[in-house]
């Protein structure tokens, strides 16, 4: 069942160039991931250097977020698997911890391998928040003490890439095995263009389009809200040339004549 939550690399389908804008972003992934999941022994000789065990990506909803962390999977060539709360207490009720010790254990066996914690803040958030069910503390106290055992040879190349939106409601012992924390905030104007960009850089779009007036009509957007307005745009044209032939297609049983052909895609401007 857990083998069904890995996806290998070639198959993960997201590659920075996929991703607009956030450079320093992906910078800091290139170093604090790509680099020690594919070569280990360079940092390995001093223990300043020695990988960070668990990085944390927060920012507000949409910003790209698990977009990084598959992107950064993909280019050091890392199996990726994605845990949530949500994602154990559906599948597995009851068996929650057997899961959590299970995925740490097949990490270490398939490495490299990137371990996705979404929405971290409700698989280990504070307890008082919750008043924390009984279940959830020993899932949570399960992932401690397995991430803590990531200090092996064999867990090497294992590495935890934890994602929120609410980075406060995360208790000390969390934040504490997250030493790197990298903001991922909602696009300016420039970077609301850049993603733009990235979103229709396989469109067919109309001479007249003007990305940067856009970007700038667009303050509070994130990638993922931009990512909406283009396809709302994109079925703009499907939907008026529907309308269009619904209006030919009366008009000419009004006259009597047989019905006009259907348009192609070839006609969608
Ligand atoms: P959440 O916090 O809600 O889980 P998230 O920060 O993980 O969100 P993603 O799931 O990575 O956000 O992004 C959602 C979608 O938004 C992506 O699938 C993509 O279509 C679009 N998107 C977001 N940011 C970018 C970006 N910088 N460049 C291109 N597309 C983006």
């Amino acid at each position: 069942r857990i083998l069904d939550d890995v996806i290998p690399p070639s198959d993960i389908g997201v590659t920075f160039d996929d991703i607009g804008a956030l450079e320093n972003v992906k910078d800091t992934l290139n170093e604090l991931v790509m680099l020690p999941l594919q070569r280990p022994e360079l940092f390995c000789k001093s223990q300043l250097t020695k990988p960070w065990k668990g990085i944390l990506l927060f920012g507000p909803p949409g910003t790209g977020k698990t977009m990084l962390a598959k992107a950064v999977a993909t280019k050091a060539g890392a199996n990726f698997i994605n845990i949530s709360m949500s994602s154990i207490t559906s599948k597995l009720f009851g068996e929650g911890e057997k899961y959590v010790k299970a995925v740490f254990s097949l990490a270490s066996k398939i490495a490299p391998c990137v371990v996705f914690v979404d929405k971290v803040d409700s698989l280990l958030g504070r307890r008082e928040n919750s008043g924390e069910h009984e279940a959830a503390r020993k899932i949570k106290n399960e992932f401690m003490v397995n991430w803590d055992g990531l200090r092996t040879k064999d867990s090497e190349r294992v590495m935890i890439l934890a994602a929120t939106n609410r980075p406060f409601d995360l208790d000390e012992a969390v934040i504490r095995r997250l030493p790197r924390r990298l903001m991922v905030n909602l696009p300016d104007a420039p970077n609301r263009a850049k993603i733009l960009k990235v979103i229709l850089a396989k469109e067919d779009l109309a001479q007249d389009v003007d990305l940067d007036s856009v970007a700038s009509m667009t303050n509070g957007y994130s990638g993922s809200d931009l990512k909406n307005l283009c396809v709302t745009a994109a079925y703009r044209p499907i939907r008026e040339i529907v309308e269009k032939e619904k209006k030919e297609l009366a008009a000419a049983s009004a006259d009597g004549r047989s019905p006009p052909t259907p348009y192609s895609s070839a006609d969608i401007r």
